[in-house]
Formats: structure tokens, C-alpha cells, sequence
């Protein structure tokens, strides 16, 4: 059992209010809130010990460096990561998916290959690869999603049997429908057929344990700021002889050993990926928020959660004329609805007015909801801080809003 009243005071933000209503945050597929420890570890570096890392000999320098090195330790503990030097900070999810778009991708991909990637995914798991494959005059292959909102391992089968199929890359959880792809297997699937898979974890991070060595994937990214850590920080976890092999991306200071008038000797990764002065407060408030999250206990979180969104998931399902999306499906960290009167759009504006957050839209998923031929969905996001009382006043809202226009 999570003990909710220490949780919630460490995020004084949810204690707010919208008019007279007190703030029920379920946004946080979007951005979750982020807890003091994380503030306060971003804080020490700005008062204590700001200094660049890697290049002073000065002891800020020294501090800075050692807390930013640690940090990617502790993000190779959250991930299962066998080697600390497979841990690359990046801007976040996006950033990691074109980092390997531009560096495997480029290296690896001919006219005519075959790139894969499912209907599920977020508009930065698709765009990257369509820009890819426009250059390189390669087919990019769209996995569909299967009714239950995952997509089907024969499916998988299907699309990876075609011969010249460079790479898989595929969400974990999805962030219009919660809904959670059998990503074990999937990883199993592609490697039997000898093809490299990048799981893009953005979703699942905050909700579920993760072991990259147990998944067997080659790539795996999430976003700092969905994991309780800061915006403008991520990681790009490769496995490393793939990041050995790949080129670099952005050339600059840190990336390089040495620097003739017309060549550079790239250093080895991490580094190689990490062109200029990182994010540092970034990657030391990210590692605040891993540890804050392990710190609770992964068992007790995701029963929690699994709690919330279950209840959800039941409350919606008896309001009629609310269709839960997809109606029955393993899912997690949130529930997003369709009303069969209001637009998504009205749904999120008539929260808004009861104080609770939500999101609205096609959630950079637009594949998702075309082919749930829907617009957008009301997406009911929960954090590890959400009460199961918040989960009711969300369901007697939308019930609200559901009887006043049969009224
Ligand atoms: N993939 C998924 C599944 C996401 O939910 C998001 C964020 N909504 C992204 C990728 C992109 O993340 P970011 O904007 O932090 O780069």
C-alpha cells in the first residue's frame, strides 16, 4: 500500500485549486508533476555546485562531473542495464528516436529496405522513420493494431518475414489508449528474424519496472518529465556494440578525442552521443526521480495504479453513452474515453470547469484514432499520487456532463 499523504506532500503542486475546486491532476501521460526531491536535486546543482562537466580540474568542476556520472549509473540501474556506458542523455523520447533514425538508420537502411513501426505509435515513432525512409528511398511498413489495441503477434510475424527488414520500432504502452503491447515477445519475434528492434518506453517508464537485459532490446527511450523527473531529459539506452558501431550524430565539444583542420577521432559511447554541454541539472534531477519511483517500490505502484485505473475503467463502462476505448484490454496508467454526444474536446473544457485536468485530442497518436474512427478520445491520465476518490469525482463529472445532455 502506498502511504498517499507522504506521496502527495511531496508534490505540493496537486494541492492547488481551479476556482473553488481543488486540482485533480490526470494529465500526467502528458507531463506528470514532479516531487521536491527532484527540485531539490536540480536546485543543489544551480547553488552549490554549477560548473561544466568533463573538461575542469577545479573541485565544482570535480562535484559536478562525479553527480553527473552517478546519475547515469542510476539510470543504468532503472533500466537493467548491464553497462553504464549504454546510457546516453538526451533532450527525451523524441530526441533518442531520431538520434538512432540519424545515426543506425542513415548507416544501415538502402533504397528499397524495409523499416517497420505499428499503428499504435506516437507521432515521434513515426515521423523520424517516414523522413528516413523519404531519403533513402526505403519502404516504411505499418504493423496494424488489432481491436484489443495492441497489435497481434502474427501480425508482427507477418510484417518482419519480408526480406532487406532493417529495423522494429514499437511502443511499449500507448499513449492515447493505455493499452500494452506483449513487448517481450515482439522482441523475440524480430530478433529470430535477425532484425533490431527500438522500444519507445515513454509511456510505460513511469508505470511498469523495466529490464532491458531480460527484454533483450536493442533500443529502449523514455522522457524524464513522464517519470516524475524534469522536461528536456531523457535517455537513449543501446545496447554496446550497436552504439559502437553507430556514427556519430552532432559533432562538437565532449564528443570528440582529438581534432585535426580536417578530420576528429570520435571518443567512444556514451560520450560520442552527447555533443556539447549536456543538461546537467536535467540528468541529476532525472536520476533524483528514478530513485524516487524505486524508492517506493515498484510493487506497491503498480497496484496502485492498476487500482485506479481499474476503477476507471469500471466507472466509465457503467455511464451509458461513454464508450471506454478499447472496451476490454490489459492497460495501464490511464483510461481514455469517447462520448457518444460531446466532442473530446468539450468533454476536456467541461472537466476543466470541475477543476480536473485532463487531456483531449488524438495525442500525437493520430493512426490510433483513425482507426478507432474516432476524432480524439478524453484521456484520464493517473500518476502514482492520484486518490481513488479522484478517480470517482471523475466518473460522477463525466456522468454528470452524460445526464445533462439526456436531460
Ligand atoms: N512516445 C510516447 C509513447 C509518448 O507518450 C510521448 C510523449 N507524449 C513521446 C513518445 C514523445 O515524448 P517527448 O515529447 O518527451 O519527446
Amino acid at each position: 500500500m502506498l502511504d498517499l499523504a507522504r506521496i502527495r506532500a511531496d508534490f505540493p503542486g496537486l494541492n492547488a485549486y481551479v476556482g473553488s475546486h481543488p486540482l485533480i491532476y490526470c494529465d500526467s501521460a502528458a507531463t506528470a508533476a514532479t516531487p521536491i526531491p527532484v527540485v531539490a536535486a536540480m536546485n543543489a546543482y544551480y547553488l552549490r555546485y554549477c560548473a561544466n562537466v568533463h573538461r575542469g580540474v577545479h573541485p565544482l568542476a570535480q562535484i559536478a562531473t562525479e553527480r553527473y556520472e552517478a546519475a547515469r549509473e542510476i539510470a543504468r540501474r532503472f533500466l537493467g542495464a548491464a553497462d553504464r556506458r549504454e546510457v546516453v542523455f538526451c533532450r527525451g523520447t523524441t530526441e533518442g528516436i531520431n538520434l538512432v533514425a540519424q545515426t543506425y538508420g542513415r548507416q544501415q537502411v538502402r533504397r528499397g529496405d524495409v523499416v517497420v513501426i505499428t499503428e499504435m505509435e506516437h507521432h515521434s515513432n513515426i515521423v523520424p522513420w517516414q523522413m528516413l525512409c523519404r531519403d533513402k528511398g526505403a519502404v516504411l511498413r505499418v504493423i496494424p493494431m488489432g481491436s484489443s489495441g495492441i497489435v497481434d503477434l502474427q501480425r508482427v510475424e507477418d510484417a518482419l518475414r519480408r526480406p532487406r527488414t532493417r529495423l522494429l520500432a514499437v511502443t511499449w504502452v500507448s499513449n492515447a489508449l493505455g493499452t500494452c503491447n506483449p513487448i517481450h515477445e515482439i522482441v523475440q519475434i524480430a530478433h529470430r528474424r535477425g532484425v533490431p528492434v527500438l522500444v519507445d518506453a515513454a509511456q510505460a517508464a513511469p508505470h511498469l519496472p523495466i529490464d532491458v537485459q531480460a527484454m533483450g532490446v536493442d533500443w529502449l527511450v523514455l522522457s524524464g518529465h513522464k517519470v516524475y523527473g524534469p522536461t528536456g531529459i531523457g535517455v537513449l539506452y543501446g545496447r554496446l556494440p550497436l552504439l559502437s558501431s553507430m556514427p556519430a550524430w552532432q559533432g562538437g565539444g565532449d564528443m570528440v578525442r582529438d581534432v585535426q583542420l580536417h578530420r576528429s577521432e570520435c571518443h567512444a559511447p556514451p560520450a560520442k552521443f552527447e555533443a556539447g554541454t549536456p543538461h546537467i541539472a536535467g540528468a541529476i534531477g532525472l536520476a533524483a526521480a528514478f530513485d524516487y519511483l524505486t524508492g517506493i517500490g515498484w510493487p506497491s505502484v503498480v497496484a496502485h495504479e492498476r487500482l485506479l485505473v481499474q476503477r476507471a475503467e469500471e466507472g466509465f463502462s457503467r455511464l451509458s453513452g461513454v464508450r471506454v476505448l478499447p472496451p476490454r484490454a490489459v492497460r495501464v496508467g490511464l483510461v481514455s474515453i469517447a462520448l457518444d454526444r460531446y466532442h473530446c474536446d468539450d468533454i476536456a473544457q467541461a472537466m476543466s470547469n470541475a477543476g480536473i485536468a485532463i487531456r483531449s485530442g488524438h495525442h500525437c497518436a493520430r493512426l490510433v484514432c483513425d482507426r478507432l474512427c474516432v476524432p480524439g478520445t478524453a484521456r484520464f491520465s493517473f500518476g502514482l499520487y492520484n486518490t481513488v476518490e479522484e478517480v470517482d469525482a471523475c466518473v460522477q463529472a463525466v456522468g454528470q456532463l452524460v445526464s445533462r445532455r439526456a436531460a
